[in-house]
């Protein structure tokens, strides 16, 4: 199809289709970008730019596009058996398979898995669980979830609620029973605090809530071990060591939401891993399929496990689609293609430290205040002025007008507040992360323009 054909197709997107995420008023006056292929680290659009993937689609496409292992798996399980439940005691071939697989490479003591189809479904799982757990202690009453501020968990109304974002809190996603702590943000709220003083003060704003609250409300704490959609915030040396140790000291469960962070983003095969982290519960999704197919795992600790296992009875809850054959298959080849091309190995031993390395460059920018990473997820912030570090009056602005400007000259990231955030294919090799960095240091400038020119 030309360029032109894709009028009519965009129009009818406009009227019928309620975007994500979107400002409807806004996706009618400029209508939508229609994403016809994707090929590597490449998408294509309807206007026929070719695009550079910052974000691995939403944070998801870890082994890239068009991966001929994981279509070739999903076509061969269509044909096999396309769908049958996992409920009342049936299975199926790749389920049982990938279930085996995700056990051994998960965090310790992490052998058991429950299968959803989308990360909030996932989140959701976990609250049901971690509330059950309790009951099934004894302890009914122990039923709050404490998350932190700019927390992402999904979009149920759970998931909303548990997470940190004010915006989604605005519009009925206030349940009972959920409470919030700052995260360690650095940017914000280090000040002159060194490193070792800035993990324990934001550690302890989880001790002091726990306090306020009473450990005996208090179900479980839940964490990504980066916030993605936050804003890629990362957490400083230590900080972790002791949230699980507060954490033990009240006996309320510790939750890794790792639907970012897991399978591969952070040089190993979970950011609990990385970070030396023993969860009892843990989320994980995007990358289970590099987005292929739609499928989330939970994976559940020992002590949960075993108390499912032993007196639960059954677990009134589960999904038509948990433990889909077609995604267990695209998993099972979306993990070996990980393991095969030693995606996991390139990132820890070269292209995190070298994503680091490249984003350094930009710290100078003028409209640059602190750059950031861990492993390959990476984070800009913008400052109204460099040499102060002072940040925007008007929220929200810059990181749009830099997204814009990336967009324009090929770049798909993401703006967060005013930042820019990326997390790419783990595929990108280092000349597609100097192709990143450029393009995004073209961005800033074309955006310093922009900003001079306003009022
Ligand atoms: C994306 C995300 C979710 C929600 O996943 P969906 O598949 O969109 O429901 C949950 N937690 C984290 C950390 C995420 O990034």
């Amino acid at each position: 199809m030309g360029t032109n054909d894709f009028a009519p197709l965009v129009a009818m997107d406009i009227a019928h289709h309620l975007h994500p995420f979107t400002d409807y008023g806004e996706a009618r006056q400029d209508g939508t970008r229609i994403i016809t292929h994707a090929d590597g680290v490449y998408i294509y659009d309807s206007d026929g730019n070719k695009i550079l993937d910052g974000m691995a689609g939403l944070w998801c496409v870890n082994v890239g596009y068009n991966r001929h292992e994981l279509i070739d798996a999903a076509v061969a399980q269509l044909k096999k058996l396309p769908y049958y439940n996992t409920f009342f005691k049936t299975s199926n071939e790749p389920a049982a398979l990938l279930s085996k697989r995700l056990a051994e490479i998960a965090p310790d003591g992490m052998e058991h898995v429950f299968y959803a189809n989308s990360g909030s479904e996932a989140t959701d799982t976990i609250v049901r669980m971690a509330r059950h757990f309790w009951a099934l202690e004894g302890k009914p009453q122990k039923r709050i979830i404490i998350g932190r501020d700019y927390g992402y968990h999904g979009s149920t109304m759970v998931g909303a609620s548990m997470g940190g974002m004010e915006g989604m809190h605005g519009q009925a996603c206030r349940l009972p029973d959920f409470a919030h702590i700052k995260p360690p943000y650095g940017f914000l709220y280090q000040g002159n605090m060194d490193e070792d003083t800035f993990a324990e003060t934001a550690a302890n704003w989880l001790d002091e809530r726990i306090h306020e609250l009473g450990a005996d409300n208090v179900a479980a704490f839940i964490a990504e071990p980066v916030q993605g959609a936050g804003g890629v915030i990362i957490p400083p040396q230590g900080y972790f060591d002791r949230i699980q140790e507060i954490c033990r000291r009240h006996d309320i469960l510790f939750i890794a939401d790792e639907v970012i962070t897991g399978y591969g983003r952070t040089g190993q095969w979970f950011a609990s891993q990385t970070l030396n982290l023993a969860p009892d519960l843990m989320a994980t999704a995007k990358g289970l399929t590099s987005g292929y197919q739609p499928m989330s795992a939970v994976m559940v600790g020992a002590r949960v496990a075993s108390r499912f296992i032993d007196d639960c009875g059954e677990f009134y809850h589960g999904f038509t689609y948990s433990g889909h054959p077609v995604a267990a298959a695209v998993a099972l080849a979306n993990l070996d293609l990980i393991e095969r091309d030693g995606l996991i190995e390139k990132v820890r031993e070269d292209t995190a430290p070298y994503l680091k390395t490249a984003l350094e460059t930009l710290s100078d920018h003028p409209l640059v205040g602190e750059v950031r990473s861990f492993g390959l997820l990476g984070a800009v912030e913008l400052v109204d002025s460099h040499d102060s570090i002072k940040t925007f009056t008007e929220q929200g602005q810059a990181g749009i007008i830099v997204r814009d400007h990336a967009l324009a000259g090929g770049l798909m990231v993401r703006a967060v507040r005013d930042g820019m955030v990326m997390s790419p294919p783990l595929t990108f090799t280092r000349a597609d992360i100097d192709a990143m960095v450029a393009l995004l240091g073209a961005a800033l400038t074309a955006a310093a323009e922009t900003l001079k020119q306003q009022p």
